[in-house]
């Protein structure tokens, strides 16, 4: 037993835990949990705990349902929210197979492979996400068709006493109480819409970071009887629910990134990776962006992006590098903003690094960057300065990703089989629904 593992052990005598939860994740991203008593916690770490993966989505086949899980033991914590009453705790897990191999439908280990094979190159990778979504009253549907927002707020308003107040400073306390570090919250353009700028961190942390900070905003906003949403695009209106994530790469205490004197002080390391990112996103958007709406967010303006560019200024900009502090080595990153709030974040963060890493190894050269509005441009000039559209459907994007060999290695064989089809039912199972659209467009047709 490794001193981690000796540590969680010790904090759940001393603390009295009761119940220690398992989290691993489905192909699409939904938080899978599994209790089990303090006794079993140090076979699990030994052998795992066994569990019928059949009807996970996305984890087995039915034949081979038999899979294990074997909790992380640095990511242990104990869980706020749940009271000192029986006290509470988690682990994210890896998922393996009965012979104690890692399991190849294994989200968060399709990220861990990217991971390695970036230190083989001699990289950490380290992200932050800037997480958007919308509290609402309830999740029932307004009399408008829509769900309604908490308030009419908009972009760094500031209420005294508003809701939104309180939930964000408790949402923000109980992030930092397990672990996660807040850079900065607040009100976004949408009403009711907020974002939560989380801390750096190496890009396996932010992911289950990710996760937790899922469960922690849907659990406060629940505690003060409202509702909060990932959903990409809730209201045709008004502003989609972006994540988008700053990325950089480090050579121990060097960040790769960076360049003094050159242009935007990028390195050619830099340059190269975001030349990866912007050559593969086309393959790749289906899984940043995997649902049916999440291209109404996409193509529905708010400044998302919708064309594969890149700019230090500019957001309309599919990639940007931010100049807030551009002489400070540590600080230089490229920030992707594609990238949704519904996203599996161990799928998304795997396929951009991977792209990056592509893009290294095969030193791509990367395009001018934009100064424009591309989206106010006419197609004929788009076409012209060699801008291609981002894919504009679930369709359109799986079309992309099932022709792409870059995806299926990135995603292994078993990972990319399993979205696809995923994906490919959720697709279907849309075109079939009779929209309100189409109702109220064609139901009066003469
Ligand atoms: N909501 C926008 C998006 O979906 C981002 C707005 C912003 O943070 N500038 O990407
Ligand atoms: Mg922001
Ligand atoms: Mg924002
Ligand atoms: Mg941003």
């Amino acid at each position: 037993m490794d001193r981690q593992q000796e540590f969680v052990l010790r904090t759940i005598e001393e603390r009295n835990v009761r119940f220690v939860r398992l989290w691993f994740t489905d192909v699409v991203g939904q938080l899978k949990s599994v209790a089990i008593a303090p006794a079993e916690v140090e076979s699990a770490f030994d052998e795992g705990i066994g569990f019928d993966g059949s009807s996970i989505e996305g984890l087995s086949r039915i034949y081979e349902s038999d899979m294990l899980l074997q909790p992380d033991p640095s990511t242990f914590q104990v869980l706020p929210w749940r009271g000192d009453h029986e006290p509470t705790s988690r682990m994210f897990c890896d998922i393996l197979t009965p012979d104690g191999e890692p399991s190849a439908s294994d989200t968060r280990g399709v990220l861990k492979n990217v991971l390695s094979k970036a230190a083989g190159m001699g990289f950490t990778c380290y992200t932050s996400p800037e997480i958007e979504f919308y509290l609402l009253k309830s999740k029932d549907l307004g009399a408008s068709g829509f769900p309604e927002p908490v308030d009419s707020e908009s972009y760094f308003d500031h209420t005294p006493g508003g809701v939104v107040q309180d939930f964000r400073r408790k949402a923000v306390t109980t992030l930092e109480e397990i672990g996660i570090s807040v850079e900065f919250s607040h009100h976004e353009t949408g009403p009711g819409q907020n974002e939560i700028d989380l801390r750096h961190a190496d890009a396996l942390q932010t992911a289950d970071n990710i996760m937790s900070f899922r469960t922690v905003i849907k659990e406060v906003a629940l505690s003060q009887r409202i509702y909060a949403t990932f959903m990409p695009k809730p209201f045709t209106e008004h502003a989609g629910s972006g994540m988008h994530t700053h990325f950089s790469l480090f050579e121990g205490d060097t960040n790769a990134f960076f360049e003094a004197g050159a242009e935007f002080q990028l390195s050619r390391t830099a340059k190269h990776f975001i030349a990866g990112v912007l050559k593969h996103a086309p393959e790749f958007t289906s899984v940043t962006n995997q649902f049916v709406n999440s291209y109404k967010r996409l193509w529905g303006g708010g400044e998302a992006p919708s064309y594969v560019s890149w700019g230090h200024n500019n957001r309309s900009a599919l990639v940007r590098v931010p100049l807030y502090k551009p002489n400070k080595m540590q600080s230089a990153r490229m920030e992707y903003r594609g990238i949704d709030s519904a996203a599996n974040p161990y799928l998304a963060y795997a396929v951009i690094l991977s792209a990056g890493l592509r893009g290294i190894e095969n030193e791509y050269e990367l395009g001018g960057a934009v100064t424009e509005d591309i989206a106010a441009m006419t197609s004929a000039e788009r076409r012209a300065m060699g801008y291609h559209a981002l894919p504009t459907s679930l369709h359109d994007a799986i079309l992309h990703t099932e022709e792409s060999e870059f995806m299926a290695e990135t995603l292994g064989e078993r990972v990319f089989e399993q979205f696809l089809r995923n994906k490919r039912q959720d697709w279907n199972a849309f075109r079939a629904e009779v929209t309100p659209y189409e109702l109220k467009n064609n139901l009066g047709i003469l």
